[in-house]
């Protein structure tokens, strides 16, 4: 590892160099393959709101492929609390104008940009261009032009990318799926899955705004159940007919409140999902051929919950979803790993939203999606 910086040594394993020996069963050169696995990567995010402040540093904590190095914060007050609490030195603390000055940071491997929907693409962007690794919050953006976007910037610097999606590393999720791919009861037949919770407050919230949401409830929670639809059925959806509520138009002036969808897989599974800002209901229901499966609660921060129709319960220890969605991401930075959450996925997950719209707009028609050409597939 003589005169090789930490930022070129990890792009250089990003672009393929211990992914290539680790498939070929090549022993690593250069220590990489022990040294380098225990090192932790430092985590910058980007926006220090609630999500940030509640769960992704409280995560950080205990996570341990990867800590919280750095902050990007518009937000000047805060920059010493952050400094103080979780001992980030000021080198490592940006604002969203002097943010493009971390590309000469070593100790930032990975940006977490957990801003409103519609900043994601841009400081996604800027992170790919800075020669950093990037997560980007759910949704991945507010267009499936956008998310191609940043898949086509980290491509171009050779930077891998993740989307929030923390469910993809939560072992009930990895049950769910499990149960799918082993046929335990049997085919699957119908999914059902509701993510929801009742909006109140200020109306004037970022969530509330399209300019910088994107959307509403779909947008926000909508995500999840498109996500547990399709790794409820291990297959993606090939046509999605949606319907939309709108009881207190007063409130929900500028984005939707209530969305029902139905969505078709192979093999004639069929697949419901709910979602909304009016309603609290978070569920996921799988109907095999012999018997059922149900996480409730299923997208929350945890601890989950679930039973399958033998009369067993699902139960797994609870951890920091968080926590261990960033391990993972760390993990497959440093030693090629599966990404749970490519941003390919995230991609896949807008072109529904994209259809659901759609589909709202043209008054339920029913609109056919053709996934399987992305070779994204059933997770
Ligand atoms: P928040 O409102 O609590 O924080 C938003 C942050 O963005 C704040 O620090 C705010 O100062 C900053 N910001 C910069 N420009 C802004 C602007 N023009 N308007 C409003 N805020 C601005 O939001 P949050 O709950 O932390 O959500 C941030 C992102 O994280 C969203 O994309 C959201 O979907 C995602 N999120 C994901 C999860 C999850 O479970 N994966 C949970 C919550 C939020």
């Amino acid at each position: 590892m003589k005169n090789i910086s930490r930022r070129t040594f990890n792009k250089k394993l990003t672009q393929g160099l211990a992914g290539t020996a680790l498939l070929s069963g090549m022993p690593l050169a250069c220590g990489m393959n022990s040294g380098n696995e225990d090192k932790k990567l430092g985590i910058a995010l980007v926006g220090l709101g609630g999500y940030s402040t509640g769960q992704l540093a409280p995560g950080l904590v205990n996570a341990a492929h990867c800590y919280l190095a750095g902050i990007v914060t518009g937000t000047p007050s805060k920059e010493q609390q952050w400094m103080k609490q979780y001992n980030i030195p000021k080198a490592n603390v940006y604002n969203y104008e002097n943010f493009d000055e971390i590309a000469k940071n070593d100790s930032i491997d990975i940006v977490y940009v957990v801003l409103p929907n519609s900043m994601h693409a841009e400081f996604s962007i800027r992170a790919a261009k800075a020669g950093k690794h990037v997560i980007c919050e759910k949704p991945m953006a507010v267009s499936v032009a956008e998310c191609d976007a940043i898949i086509a910037a980290c491509e171009k610097a050779g930077v891998k990318l993740s989307v929030g999606y923390r469910m993809q590393s939560d072992p009930y999720t990895k049950e769910i799926k499990r149960l799918v791919k082993e046929k335990t009861f049997g085919d699957v037949h119908y999914v059902s899955s509701d993510a929801a919770y009742i909006s109140r407050g200020n109306p004037d919230q970022w969530r509330l705004n399209h300019a910088l949401s994107g959307g509403g409830a779909l947008m926000n929670m909508g995500v999840y159940s498109i996500q547990s639809n399709i790794y409820g059925t291990g297959t993606n959806p090939t046509s999605v007919a949606a319907q939309q509520f709108s009881t207190m138009p007063e409130y929900f002036k500028d984005t939707d409140e209530t969305i029902t969808a139905q969505m078709q897989f192979p093999n004639g599974v069929v697949g419901t999902m709910f979602t909304s800002h009016n309603a609290n209901a978070n569920r996921l229901f799988v109907n095999f051929r012999r018997g059922w499966a149900e996480l409730n609660p299923c997208h929350n921060y945890g601890p989950l919950a679930g039973k399958t129709s033998d009369g067993k319960e699902i139960k797994f220890p609870h951890k920091s979803q968080q926590m261990l969605q960033m391990d993972d991401f760390a993990k497959h930075i440093k030693t090629g790993s599966t990404n749970f959450a490519p941003g390919e996925m995230g991609k896949r997950d807008m072109i529904i939203v994209e259809a659901i719209y759609q589909s709202i707009k043209e008054g339920g028609k029913t609109i056919p999606l053709d996934l399987g050409r992305m070779g994204i597939v059933s997770t």
